[in-house]
Formats: structure tokens, sequence, C-alpha cells
């Protein structure tokens, strides 16, 4: 037997084909109450698309630490080699709307949660090692000259460029976006990196600055722009969807750069400069666990597009860092998801912690669904509803000081606006450039000189000129392609 239809209120319901109407070519009646509740929920039945990041996908899985951690961090999910810890993770490209192709050349997020057993971890990453700005200042300036043209509402490299040719501390980000690597085979074959600078404490009290590197095991493999173009727009979500499905499990092996927190102030390069990496022969790799997608969502909305990652959501043991364009994700990132999901966003499922919670908020929109999340003022469970109160010793929730991070010393304290425009824009972007093999580079410049072809005149000599800093021959290529 079929189960029975149902309006919302629960109740079964007669017919769902035909409003109720003024004979059979009048108009309709104002008591239609189950033709406007479909409509008006219909309605509603969109949120906000996210500005950045909107395309993405989603995905759980396991992490499996195989080393322990204790020696730099507290945090849970971190000690005890094999201990596992379920994760929800969500790719995405980052300009293109909710409908554009998967196969753009673009970062790609790589967005991960960790349901500790201390409350939620997540990592906020790319599958890049830096960005394209340093300070978050540039932020929205730098997303409006990456999306599309404002008035004709099409793709502008020039808007790109003209960014750019002001802009050099992109440098390196160009020479990676620009690069083979910049538009993946599939979601399965790009490596992750937490990009900013986070940190891990101890129980001493010790703080170590930490980069995270998920290096994918199915190998890198990309494409070319013209193998892209081929591509249908949602090969990427289907090709994640099916590798899961097939038990072809999607999987990445867990490294991380540890540095003393000491090393940071006499570093030769900046450790908060979201711009640069840690080369490896200074910081090696530190193999720590494994990550494998094994379950994909059940409801592509109410899982990956109301996903709600945050590098605010952290653990006793872990922390964040100096890094300018982190300290503003702390706030830039709640912000979006209060606005796009509402204050109580880290109640739904795929956001809410799997270890319990107990706080004194209380209300708002979509509130009351779970006692143990938004509880009242009962007496009988001694629940109340604001914090110093008298039912502490009773066991209301109360703060546990043996989780204080430590404190951060800085050094030079004068505040005022630093200029880092010219903090090195092109010694690591010149690197990666001569670590390349000749077609890597042929594609490389081919790519940029493809998209810088369409700025000004203007801009396309201080492009080259920013080119030849990094690399002379790197500038003299592109000028070459674009003559
Ligand atoms: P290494 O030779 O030790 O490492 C080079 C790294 O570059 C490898 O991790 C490799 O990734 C990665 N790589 C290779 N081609 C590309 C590409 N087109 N786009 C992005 N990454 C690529 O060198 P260093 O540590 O001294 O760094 C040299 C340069 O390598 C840096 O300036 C930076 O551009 C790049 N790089 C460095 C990273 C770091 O954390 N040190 C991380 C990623 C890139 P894989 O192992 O997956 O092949």
């Amino acid at each position: 037997m079929n189960k029975k239809l149902t309006a919302s209120n629960g109740a079964p319901i007669s017919e769902d084909n035909n409003s109720i109407t003024v004979g059979e070519r009048g108009p309709l009646t104002f008591d239609n109450w189950q033709l406007m509740e479909k409509l008006a929920h219909f309605n509603r039945e969109r949120i906000p698309e996210r500005i950045v990041h909107a395309r993405g996908y989603g995905a759980y899985g396991t992490f499996t630490l195989t080393k322990d951690l204790s020696q730099y961090t507290r945090a849970k999910f971190l000690v005890g080699k094999g201990k596992t810890t379920k994760v929800f993770a969500r790719f995405s490209t980052v300009a293109g709307g909710q409908d554009s192709s998967d196969y753009v050349r673009d970062v790609r997020g790589f967005a991960l949660k960790f349901y500790t057993e201390e409350g939620n971890w997540d990592m906020v990453g790319n599958n890049t090692p830096v960005f394209f700005i340093r300070d978050p200042q540039k932020f929205p300036d730098f997303v409006h000259s990456q999306k599309k043209h404002p008035q004709t509402n099409l793709p502008n490299p020039a808007a790109h460029y003209e960014f750019w040719a002001s802009n050099p501390q992109s440098m390196h980000q160009i020479t990676i976006l620009m690069s083979d690597r910049g538009i993946p085979f599939s979601l399965r074959h790009i490596n992750g990196y937490s990009s900013h600078t986070l940190s891990l404490w101890n129980d001493k009290g010790e703080r170590y600055w930490v980069k995270w590197h998920f290096k994918t095991n199915q190998g890198i493999k990309t494409l070319t722009d013209q193998e892209a173009a081929k591509q249908p727009v949602n090969g990427m979500q289907a090709d994640l969807v099916q590798a899961i499905d097939e038990g072809n499990f999607p999987n990445w092996t867990v490294k991380l750069q540890i540095m003393p927190e000491k090393d940071a102030e006499t570093y030769g390069i900046n450790p908060f400069d979201l711009t640069k990496v840690w080369p490896h022969t200074d910081y090696p790799l530190i193999e720590i666990g494994t990550l494998a997608l094994n379950k994909n969502v059940e409801n592509y909305f109410a899982e990956t597009e109301q996903a709600a990652f945050s590098p605010a959501n952290l653990v006793p043991g872990t922390g964040v860092s100096p890094d300018r364009v982190l300290q503003a994700r702390l706030f830039a990132y709640g912000d979006a998801h209060r606005y796009r999901v509402g204050a109580n966003h880290g109640f739904l499922p795929v956001n809410a912690p799997q270890c319990p919670v107990h706080h004194y908020q209380r209300d708002g929109l979509m509130a009351g669904g779970c006692p143990v999340h938004h509880g009242g003022s009962n007496p009988q469970t001694k629940e109340v509803n604001f914090y110093p109160n008298d039912k502490t010793h009773e066991g209301a929730p109360a703060p546990d000081a043996s989780v204080k991070e430590p404190p951060l010393q800085i050094s030079d304290a004068t505040i005022d606006r630093f200029d880092s425009s010219n903090d090195d824009n092109y010694t690591q972007a010149g690197n990666l450039y001569r670590m390349m093999k000749d077609d890597q580079k042929e594609q490389l410049t081919n790519n940029i000189a493809g998209g810088l072809s369409q700025a000004t005149k203007s801009v396309q000599k201080r492009m080259i000129a920013h080119f030849q800093k990094a690399d002379k021959a790197y500038g003299n290529q592109v000028e070459a392609k674009l003559k």
C-alpha cells in the first residue's frame, strides 16, 4: 500500500492535481489552501547562493590518525595512533555560480569538517597552498574583479588582469592557477591545503605553527583548456558520486609542516603571509594520517548546500595564527552562514557537533528543534538561560579553565596600517616557474597570454614586467606569445 500523501500539517489530502475553481472555466477560490501552501513553500526553496564557492560537491568520510601528535597538541582527534574521526568534505569551484561548469580554470575549495569528540574542527582550505592576496581588505575587490562583468554578465578576463596588474602579491597564485594544475581532471585528483598557517598547542602550553597538506593518492591529473571544453558541465560531480557509490573511495595522505612558535620570529619568510609557502627543505612534510571519502550525501540541499564551515570552528589543542586573511575569515564565514542559513545553522544535522552542546545562547529563527542544543530554563533539569548563575554547583554548564589556549606574545605592537604590498611578490612565483618542465612552461604562458590578450595595453605591459621580475624567461615567454 502507498504511503498517504499529506499536507505539511500531516493531514491526508484527497487529491493533488486539481485546484479548486468556480465552475469548470472560472477562477480560483481563496480557500485553495493546499495550492497556496504548495506555491508558498516552492517560492522559498532556495537560500542565497554563496558569493564564492557556490558550486559545491559534498561527501562524508573518515580521517584516520597514523601518527600520535600528543607531542604537539591536546586535540583528541590528533592523539592516539589509529584514532578515527568522521568528516564531511565539500569541494567547490570559487568564482562561478551554482550553475557554472565544473571544468573552469579556477581554484578548488577543499573544506573539511571533523566531527571530533570535543566539538567540530573545520579546515576551510583550497587545492592551492597559497592565495591571491595577503590582506583581507582587498578581498571584495578581488572577487568583483574575477566575477562576471556587472553590466553584461559575461566572463571578464580583462578585469582579472587589471586587478592583478595593480596587485603583484597575486603572482604566486596566478602561476599556480594558470599552470597545468588550474583545471583538475576530477576532484579526486587534487591535493588539499590549509593554505593558512594554523596552530596546534599541547598540555604544556607549547604552540606550533602548522600547515596542513592532503596529498591525493589518486595522483595529480589535470586537463588542458581544450580537453576541459569537451567535458559535460556536471562531470566532476558525477565522477565523485560514482566513485563513492562504486566503493572506489577517494583518499588522501595527510601531512603537516610544523614550526615551533619561536621560529616564526626569525624565519626569513613571513610564515603568516598567505601568498607564500614554507619550502619543504625548511619544514619537511610529516605524514600523520589518511582521509577517505566513503559516503555520498542523501540530500544535496540539506547537506552540501547548507554545510557551514568556519575557521572559527576550533577545538582545544588547535588554534589560528596571525595570518590576516585567516583572521578576517574568522568573522566572515560565520557571518555568511548567519545570512544564508540563519543564526541556528549550527543545529542542522550536517553542521551539528556529534558531542553534547551546552551553552546559554537561546532562540532565533528555527530554534527549538533539539532540547540539548536549545534548552529553556527548566528548574527540574537544572537548566538556566544566563551565565554566571547560581546553578553551576548543581551541574549547569560552566567553563573549563583547563582548555585555555596559551597566550600569544606579539613583540612588535605598534597599531597602524602597514603596507605589505611589496613583501617579495616574486621569488616563490619564480621558483614554481623554474621547477616546471618545458611543456608546463608552454602551457602556463599560453594560458596567461590567452586571458591577458583581452586586457588593455597598459595592463599587459605591467603584467609582463611582473612576470619578468618573477623570472626573466617567464615574462619574455608571455610577452612573445602576446605579440
Ligand atoms: P619542492 O620541490 O619540495 O615541492 C614542490 C611542490 O610543488 C610539490 O609539493 C608539488 O606538489 C608542487 N607542485 C608542482 N607543480 C605544481 C603546480 N603547477 N602548482 C602547484 N604546485 C605544484 O619545493 P619547495 O617546497 O621549495 O617549493 C617550491 C615551489 O613549489 C613553491 O614556490 C610553490 O610554488 C610550490 N609548492 C610548494 C609547496 C610547499 O608547501 N612547500 C606546496 C605546493 C607547491 P606534488 O607533490 O603534489 O606534486
